[in-house]
């Protein structure tokens, strides 16, 4: 899967609009501590729609919007958006030969998703990813720290690494969201039938 681009705008510490544009080979990021590399790495998570902020190293969400230097003030939102290819069609669903997925959060408390300018739910950008290897869930961010975890995790936690990667796991996200719908018709079922023992 080829990340083509990734424009930042008022996330961490880019305040004004800035546009990555990856080649084709390995893209190395370098700088010194503090300049905001791994930034960078955050704005992908984020736009993929990550929601831990623990895993995009912050307090609370808001802690992604630029919040300010002795000479500029802070911004009111923050606007990522992550630019894939898609002439190989590895997102099935989409006809398009770019997928373009934005994400954008307001001081306010508001979040935004967009896929191709179309406003969508999170639920659509995590299913977006599902199976793609990227994504919330996807194994293709290594961070610090991450090896140890994939190697000291339960087993069924390191199941799920694999079953990302062998592209099953759009098939047990929805299994589990049927099971749950299941449950709450069997709950409303059963209350109705105490409803109708009530009634005779
Ligand atoms: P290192 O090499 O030490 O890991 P790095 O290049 O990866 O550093 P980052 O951790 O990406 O650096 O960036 C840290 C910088 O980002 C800090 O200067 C911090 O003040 C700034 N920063 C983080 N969040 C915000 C924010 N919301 N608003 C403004 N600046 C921010």
């Amino acid at each position: 899967l080829y990340l083509k681009a990734l424009e930042v705008q008022g996330f961490k510490s880019f305040p004004d609009k800035t546009v990555l544009s990856f080649g084709e080979d390995i893209t190395a990021i370098v700088g010194p501590n503090g300049s905001g590399k791994s930034n960078i790495s955050d704005a992908i998570r984020w736009v993929m729609g990550e929601q831990s902020t623990r895993a995009l190293r912050g307090g609370k969400m808001e802690d992604v919007i630029f919040g300010g230097t002795a000479k500029r003030k802070q911004l009111g939102f923050a606007e990522v958006s992550l630019v894939l290819d898609n002439t190989e069609h590895i997102f099935p669903n989409m006809d398009e030969s770019e997928v373009m997925v934005t994400r954008r959060y307001y001081r306010s408390g508001e979040s935004e998703y967009y896929i191709n300018r179309r406003s969508v739910r999170l639920k659509d950008v995590n299913e977006l990813f599902m199976d793609t290897g990227l994504g919330r869930e996807g194994y293709s961010i290594i961070g610090q720290g991450k090896i140890d975890e994939i190697l000291s995790v339960k087993s069924a936690d390191r199941r799920e690494v694999f079953e990302e990667a062998a592209g099953i796991s759009r098939y047990r996200h929805r299994k589990e969201e049927a099971e749950r719908k299941l449950e709450r018709t069997e709950e409303n079922l059963t209350r109705i039938n105490d409803k109708i023992d009530e009634l005779e």
